[in-house]
């Protein structure tokens, strides 16, 4: 299964991604994640990223772009793959296009979470994230059983440099933007699946396996 999870920040699609990947047995490729993994190890990548991501921008496209491209011509890519973050412009959402029906493939599902301005603020304001595994959590609509802790595996939880709500509130204003666009480019593919995000987390992972097995 090859799928997108297109939505604003704070929407809910690395949380949804984590479930619907071990549901499906496949590899979850977040951009964020990616860029977060190479700040954290000082790659040059990462001081790159660095500076658009502390502004609330978007990385510049060929970036971005080369980085998918490499990772879903790995051998774990091959019975599909998961896109959390990507694409986050058209032009990426073309070059996606592109080098999947150069590989003879194509995408299954887009997945596409709705949630208002004012509760993505709140849940972006309120985000955890295990700083050994990556897991998600929020203080007060998903919260960890012992504080500042990870129930997985016990590592520390930390909050993102660009979860503050100045950086957040350009977020948004550059998915209204730049991201936005995609929905519609997708809608005419037929491959937008709409779910509403301010559900429970497991309501809409529910609603999303009912609508991929339907
Ligand atoms: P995204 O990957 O779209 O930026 P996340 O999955 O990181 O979003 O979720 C943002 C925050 O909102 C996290 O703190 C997460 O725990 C919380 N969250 C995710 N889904 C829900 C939901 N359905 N209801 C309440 N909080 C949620
Ligand atoms: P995320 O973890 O998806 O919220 O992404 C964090 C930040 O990484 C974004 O605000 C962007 O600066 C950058 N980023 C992630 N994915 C992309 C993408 N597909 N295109 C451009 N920038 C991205």
């Amino acid at each position: 299964m090859r799928l997108v999870l297109l939505g604003p920040p704070g929407a809910g699609k690395g949380t949804q991604a984590s479930a619907i990947v071990k549901k499906y047995n496949i590899p979850h490729i977040s951009t964020g994640d990616i860029f977060r993994e190479n700040i954290k190890q000082g790659t040059e990548l990462g001081k790159k990223a660095k500076e658009y991501i502390d502004k609330g921008l978007l990385v510049p496209d060929d970036i971005v772009v080369s980085i998918v491209k490499d990772r879903i011509l790995e051998e774990d890519c091959k019975n599909g793959f998961l896109l959390d973050g990507f694409p986050r412009t058209l032009n990426q959402g073309e070059a996606l296009d592109d080098e999947l029906s150069q590989m003879n493939l194509k995408l299954d599902k887009v997945i596409n979470i709705n949630v208002e301005k004012e509760v993505l603020i709140e849940r972006t304001i309120g985000r955890r994230i295990c700083k050994d595994c990556g897991a998600t959590y929020h203080i007060k609509f998903n919260p960890p059983v012992k504080e500042g802790i990870c129930d997985n595996c016990g590592g520390k939880l930390y909050q993102r440099d660009d979860d503050t709500q100045e950086t957040i509130e350009k977020r948004i204003e550059v998915y209204q933007k730049q991201t936005k666009p995609l929905i519609d480019y997708y809608t005419k593919k037929g491959l937008i699946l709409n779910v509403d995000g301010t559900k429970k987390i497991s309501e809409i992972f529910d609603e999303i396996v009912e609508a991929l097995e339907g």
